[in-house]
């Protein structure tokens, strides 16, 4: 007989939400884990502790982003609608079944309310946690960079000075606005009112912005005008996104496409637990090597740090980087593109620079004497003698200038030559080595599993908000798995971390493979007291875990440990939230 299913729901009384999300739940993992009632004393200033209606609970605030980024969500209102629904999620916030969730709105203007510093001080207080709990070695800072799609379309922009203009013309009319209606609410201030209102100003001073908020509000614009001055004009110059301001034109992968975007600058730490020791974002136009000296001071010195080695890319090779690293007491193991091998004339190293006269010897023996300084470059020319270079027979081969050859010494060519001597040691090849494993990965699990391919917010101080949110996940991701995820397996993109375990090197294997072989000759002797036809038995038992093991190498050379060990299916075919729901 064909069934028919009636929605008929009942009240249910005797129900407890504690009951309901079961014991080995991951959140309940990361509530037992993680104590986050220090963020009431993060917060406790953006609230007046006498007026106003008691506010949304800051952990509960905190708690909702954290969910947000370990679930993969890219909107709050889409957050809010799984929290309604989803139980462990009402569990984890501490909010019953008949209890209405906050509005997403209200997760929006609290974000505006706390500010950037807030976020901030949360990132460092996850990074404290993890210095407490040991999981920071401090002895090696790794740099990487990383472009991230801006929320706007490249395709409308519009002039700068058109965008400016508006600006203004609306700043001045809602001045305007408020003139009138400050005229008709208060009587013409008298100079009583006038010394109220400069004692008000002097009692309550405008809030002293953090070292790191000056550190992040520095690279805001779209151009760093250095050494280098403004010689030539980019587009980002001329032209800026109406949608995201702050963000400027950049060029996405080998595709050639043009996108508007943001560049994510990351400090990584040097131990296992591989902790992001600084987060910034800045406008797509500004490359990875201008902010590296700050953000390695920031470092050191908000973590009390002592590395020796700092490294980076090719990117991060300039002179300014190597020489501030070599003058901090770190050695800056930052390789620098070698641009004199792409000419076919004779290579700077080629002259001898004598210190005692403070001149070059050319090959062919003559001085080239300092003949001027370029502080836009930072170099001291020394040229040759033009006179010698005309009869040389070698200029053909050295100079094509009609006023002798020309050397360029860098103002730091003592760090640069020191950097130099560096890149011939094994240390430094093990560095490099590392780095290549160390930041990229990082990147490839925000974007991956944490929404770091596009930014969802606009604005430079908001998409370093969210930066800093996927940062301090990131860490704690690593802290929860040094004090212990539970038997499950952690959210979206935890298992990773099971990388750490090392693959056997093949030697080991090979190693193993030659004693097991020798125990299976010995063992498989005929022995006087076995009974051969045992004896044959136990043989065929040998060859076969023989060949299983031999089938097990194979497999283990095959695959990724993190799936030999957990078991765990391909991520790429896997609804990633079924992993541990
Ligand atoms: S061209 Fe001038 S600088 Fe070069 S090798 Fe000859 S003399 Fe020396």
């Amino acid at each position: 007989m064909l069934g028919r299913k009636e929605r008929v729901f009942k009240k249910h009384i005797a129900v407890s939400l504690d009951d309901l999300v079961p014991e080995d739940n991951f959140y309940r993992y990361v509530e037992a884990k993680l104590d986050l009632n220090f963020v009431r004393d993060l917060v406790k200033d953006s609230y007046s502790s006498q007026m106003g209606r008691p506010s949304i609970d800051p952990v509960v605030f905190f708690k909702l982003q954290l969910i947000m980024f370990f679930e993969g969500i890219r909107s709050e209102r889409q957050l809010m609608r799984m929290v309604k629904m989803r139980l462990d999620h009402r569990w984890y916030i501490g909010y019953d079944l008949d209890e209405q969730v906050p509005n997403h709105s209200a997760l929006t203007k609290i974000r505006q309310r706390y500010g950037l510093d807030t976020f901030i001080r949360f990132f460092e207080k996850i990074i404290d946690l993890c210095q407490t709990a040991g999981l920071i070695w401090g002895q090696e800072l790794y740099f990487d960079g990383t472009k991230v799609r801006a929320n706007a379309d490249a395709n409308r922009l519009v002039p700068r000075y058109y965008l400016e203009a508006l600006q203004t013309v609306d700043g001045h009319v809602q001045g305007l606005f408020d003139a009138g209606l400050d005229t008709a609410a208060a009587s013409p201030a008298g100079e009583d009112d006038q010394a109220v209102i400069e004692d008000d100003v002097q009692s309550n001073p405008a809030p002293r912005t953090s070292i790191r908020e000056r550190l992040i509000n520095k690279y805001r614009d779209a151009r760093q005008v250095g050494a280098h001055g403004t010689s030539y004009e980019r587009i980002s110059d001329r032209k800026v996104s109406a949608t995201d301001p702050d963000a400027t034109l950049m060029r996405v992968g080998n595709t050639g496409r043009t996108m508007l975007g943001y560049h994510t600058h990351f400090v990584v730490d040097g131990g296992k637990a591989r902790i992001i020791l600084g987060s910034l974002v800045t406008p797509a136009a500004i490359m990875d090597n201008t902010p590296m000296l700050d953000m390695v001071r920031y470092s050191r010195f908000r973590f009390h740090l002592l590395p020796t080695i700092a490294v980076g890319d090719t990117k991060y090779g300039t002179a300014s980087n190597i020489a501030g690293l070599e003058q901090d007491g770190i050695r800056a193991y930052l390789p620098r593109t070698d641009y004199a091998t792409r000419s076919r004339l004779f290579r700077p190293d080629w002259f001898y620079y004598d210190p005692q006269t403070d001149c070059y010897i050319c090959p062919r023996g003559y001085e080239l004497h300092r003949h001027k300084l370029d502080n836009r470059d930072q170099v001291t020319v020394y040229r040759a003698d033009h006179y010698h270079c005309h009869a040389c027979q070698a200029k053909a081969r050295c100079t094509t200038s009609s006023w002798g050859r020309a050397i360029r010494r860098s103002f730091f060519q003592e760090y640069l030559e020191r950097a130099a001597e560096y890149r011939e040691t094994d240390a430094y090849q093990k560095a490099m080595r590392k780095r290549q494993v160390w930041v990229e990965p990082l990147f490839g699990e925000a974007k991956e599993w944490h929404g770091m391919e596009k930014f969802r917010l606009r604005g430079h101080r908001k998409v370093n908000i969210e930066a800093m949110l996927i940062a301090a996940g990131l860490n704690l991701k690593r802290l929860l798995m040094h004090r212990g995820w539970g038997r499950r397996y952690g959210p979206a993109g935890s298992w990773a971390l099971v990388l750490p375990i090392p693959t056997p090197p093949a030697e080991a294997y090979c190693l193993f493979l030659k004693y097991f072989t020798m125990l299976l000759k010995y063992i498989s002797k005929p022995q006087p007291s076995i009974n051969s036809s045992k004896l044959f038995g136990m043989e065929k038992i040998y060859c076969f875990f023989f060949d299983f093991f031999n089938k097990l190498v194979v497999y283990c050379h095959s695959y990724s440990p993190a799936v030999i060990i957990t078991g765990l299916p391909d991520s790429s075919t896997t609804n990633r939230s079924a992993v541990y729901k």
